[in-house]
């Protein structure tokens, strides 16, 4: 899917609000097939809600949600994800009493059978192999967060949405994962990830964000200028 040479995924001019106050106040984002897009900030920034616009979770209440090029603002969070945008929420999208290979089985709904989804799941993911009998809520923080993955990517995504995956994980299992991202994004699927702390996201992005009070006073390629513009926003020190 997707308009050739045009981003995947783009907001423009999205404001959003909650019971009457808004807390997105004209986001401009694009994501291109292929591309990891760090969309990064402090507390209470904006960065879930502007996934949950991305999704289609939360409506906007101004601007334009483009998928592949077309209008899809206002549209349900259902038909977004039959479209090929896949959202992994914060705090792990599986079912903690459900084993592993239940887990997988119940995204048979997307006409994959049971076999091609654990072979697709387990080739990615060697370690859920191992552990497919056992209960996910006993699972590691970050083999949950692989399980989530292999979840989502059962959908055939084309956009990946992924919030604050790093929550919880120490660093190496998030350079990990993060490293299983970038693999996914290089199969061609366009990736925004919300992170508030940055180090581990920007190895594996090309492009970043910063979001400040509803708005994004920078963004560009994450190098050093980056640094400096994360360092005023989390110090407070920006206007
Ligand atoms: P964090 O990193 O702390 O999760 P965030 O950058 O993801 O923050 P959001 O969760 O998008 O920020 O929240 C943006 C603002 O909207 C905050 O002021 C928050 O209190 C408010 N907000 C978020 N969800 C709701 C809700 N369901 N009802 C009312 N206000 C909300």
């Amino acid at each position: 899917m997707g308009a050739i040479g045009g981003p995947l995924l783009e907001l423009s001019g999205v404001r959003a609000a909650y019971d009457g106050i808004t807390v997105l106040h004209g986001v401009d984002l694009t994501v291109d097939a292929g591309q990891v897009v760090a969309l990064l900030g402090p507390n209470g920034a904006g960065k879930t809600t502007t996934l949950n616009v991305a999704a289609g979770v939360h409506p906007p209440s101004a601007g334009r949600l483009n998928l592949g090029g077309r209008d899809v603002s206002g549209a349900r969070a259902g038909d977004l994800a039959r479209s090929g945008v896949c959202l992994i929420p914060e705090g792990r999208g599986v079912f903690p009493n459900l084993s592993v290979r239940d887990n997988l089985w119940m995204m048979t709904f997307t006409g994959r059978t049971r076999e091609e989804i654990e072979d697709a799941a387990y080739a990615r993911f060697p370690v859920l192999g191992d552990r497919r009998t056992q209960a996910a809520g006993t699972l590691s923080g970050g083999e949950q967060q692989m399980l989530a993955l292999a979840r989502g990517l059962t959908t055939d995504p084309a956009v990946l949405l992924l919030d604050e995956l790093s929550m919880g994980l120490a660093p190496l299992v998030v350079a990990d994962l993060y490293e299983r991202v970038a693999d996914i994004a290089r199969e061609g699927v366009a990736v925004l990830i919300v992170e508030q702390f940055a180090a581990a996201v920007l190895k594996i992005a090309d492009h970043a964000a910063v979001l400040a009070r509803g708005r994004i006073p920078w963004q560009g390629p994450p190098d050093r200028s980056l640094h400096a513009e994360l360092s005023s926003y989390y110090l407070g020190s920006a206007p």
